[in-house]
């Protein structure tokens, strides 16, 4: 069985100084963990061919298939607010782009494939539990509707990676509209490379905002893009945990899921990455950090918007500051749609926020206490539930007659738990790959929880709450 990869590579042909051509460091002893069918179809892969031995080495970046054009793409940053001016892919490898069954250009990317120009510190590789969360996040948000990179495969190394004591080796084969961040736009601004600027600025239009025209056009799509995904978040109770300019796509999927985590009881100042010590990235901050990071798209592509700076700061903080008004709109809808409403409004707000709210006081679980209005079992999360009762009461007076089919396509039963993420590499680890895959399953279908799956739909106990997450 040979494995064609039908390639049609765009990002290599933008100038040289927008990555370092390398091919993947080959790895000892490859073994395949996963095929993504249902992606490797929509990409017009075979996915058997990508599970025979030739498949699984060019997965672990031992064999470059025919027509790949692999690559290290060159990006900058604000981390936490700091200023980094050269990122870049330090473990991922760009292998090319393929146009998939719908005509979209799609890139392959193995993440955790050997060290390239960019990797400042570390050793270019990922060890088997990222690799894992990312595959089955990723795919989670895909299943719950919102814009995200995916995973089409995952295999191990045969090699130890050395974090906290020596833990088996692994690589991910991602896929995205494109790899293009925030950051790619500021490490040429920082730079004075105005050709540079240009030659991206148009690239991203042709690729993913054709209607948009010029820079300013391409500042509101995305600003639009971000606000609207970040609503949807919001809506399951995401935190993304690394809100870096450099981890923010300019086509608006989410990308780089490093400490990330779907949150069991609600708050909404909730953290859990051990990195994020200051809460900048807490769940109800993130769509302020995203406007910052659209501030930052601004800045970047400032002089591209108007030759007069003092116009083009004029046309530029407009275009920014539609960003609130999108994101409330996209939130109301998102919420209005859990509570069962046909036509949210503005006026909603007061009825989301008190269930919000009371959510908050008494700890109540996100995924099920939304799942469980159109289940009937809602109430029974509140420890005193005398509060939600006088809520429902108000809710009730608003619902539409169809609001039960209208809550339950809105709120999943199923969400990728920290614990039930966490169990399933541990077990992993231990060489059994069976709660991963039956995780996976379940959440192929979140709105839909098969008896087999109840009790991933359970919140953690105390003893299994998985409070931190770390990159
Ligand atoms: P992140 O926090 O995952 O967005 O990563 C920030 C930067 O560090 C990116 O440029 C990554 O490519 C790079 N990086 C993360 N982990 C490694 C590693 N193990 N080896 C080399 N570079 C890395
Ligand atoms: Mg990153
Ligand atoms: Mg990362």
């Amino acid at each position: 069985m040979t494995l064609h990869v039908p390639f049609d590579n765009s990002y290599g042909r933008l100038p040289d100084r927008f990555y370092s051509r390398l091919a993947p460091t080959p790895v000892s002893e490859p073994g395949l963990i996963q095929v993504n069918d249902a992606l490797a179809a929509e990409l017009g892969l075979d996915p058997q061919a990508l599970r025979s031995p030739e498949g699984v080495a060019a997965l672990a970046g031992n064999a470059v298939p025919d027509g790949a054009d692999p690559l290290a793409q060159v990006y900058a940053g604000h981390q936490f607010g700091g200023w980094n001016p050269q990122l870049g892919d330090g473990r991922a490898i760009l292998l090319g782009e393929v146009i998939d069954t719908n005509g979209v250009r799609r890139d392959l990317q193995l993440k955790g494939a050997g060290p390239t120009p960019y990797s400042r510190m570390g050793d270019g590789r990922a060890w088997l539990g990222p690799v894992l969360r990312e595959y089955i996040v990723s795919e989670a948000m895909h299943a719950l509707g919102i814009p995200t990179t995916r995973a089409l495969a995952a295999v191990t190394t045969g090699d130890p990676v050395i974090r906290n004591g020596a833990l088996p080796g692994a690589v991910l084969t991602r896929v995205a509209s494109s790899h293009v961040r925030v950051g790619t736009f500021q490490y040429f601004a920082a730079r004075g490379d105005l050709e540079a600027l240009q030659a991206l600025t148009d690239y991203v239009i042709e690729r993913h905002y054709p209607e948009a025209g010029d820079a300013l056009g391409l500042l509101n799509a995305v600003t639009a893009r971000q606000a609207r995904l970040v609503a949807q978040w919001l809506g399951v109770g995401f935190i993304h945990g690394v809100m870096n300019t450099d981890n923010s796509s300019v086509a608006g999927e989410t990308i780089d899921y490093g400490p990330c985590a779907f949150m069991d009881a609600y708050h909404p100042g909730k953290v859990f990455s051990s990195i994020d010590q200051y809460g900048r990235y807490a769940y109800a901050k993130q769509p302020e950090i995203a406007v910052w990071n659209m501030a930052q798209l601004a800045t970047a592509i400032l002089p591209l918007i108007d030759p007069d700076q003092n116009t083009a700061i004029e046309k530029a903080t407009e275009a920014v500051n539609r960003f609130p008004d999108i994101y409330q709109d996209a939130w109301i809808a998102t919420f209005g749609a859990k509570l069962g409403l046909a036509d949210a409004t503005a006026e909603d707000v007061p009825l989301i926020e008190a269930l919000l709210t009371l959510m908050t006081e008494q700890g109540a679980d996100f995924t099920r206490t939304f799942r469980g209005l159109s289940e009937d079992s809602a109430r029974a999360e509140f420890s005193d539930p005398s509060g939600f009762d006088d809520w429902a009461t108000r809710w009730a007076a608003r619902r539409p007659s169809d609001w039960q089919d209208r809550a339950r396509a809105a709120n999943p039963a199923v969400i990728a738990r920290n614990h039930r993420v966490e169990q399933a590499i541990s077990a992993a680890v231990a060489g059994d790959y069976a709660p991963f895959l039956t995780l996976n399953e379940a959440l192929a279908t979140p709105f839909r929880l098969s008896p087999d799956h109840a009790h991933l739909a359970e919140a953690p106990g105390p003893e299994e709450e998985v409070r931190q997450t770390f990159c």
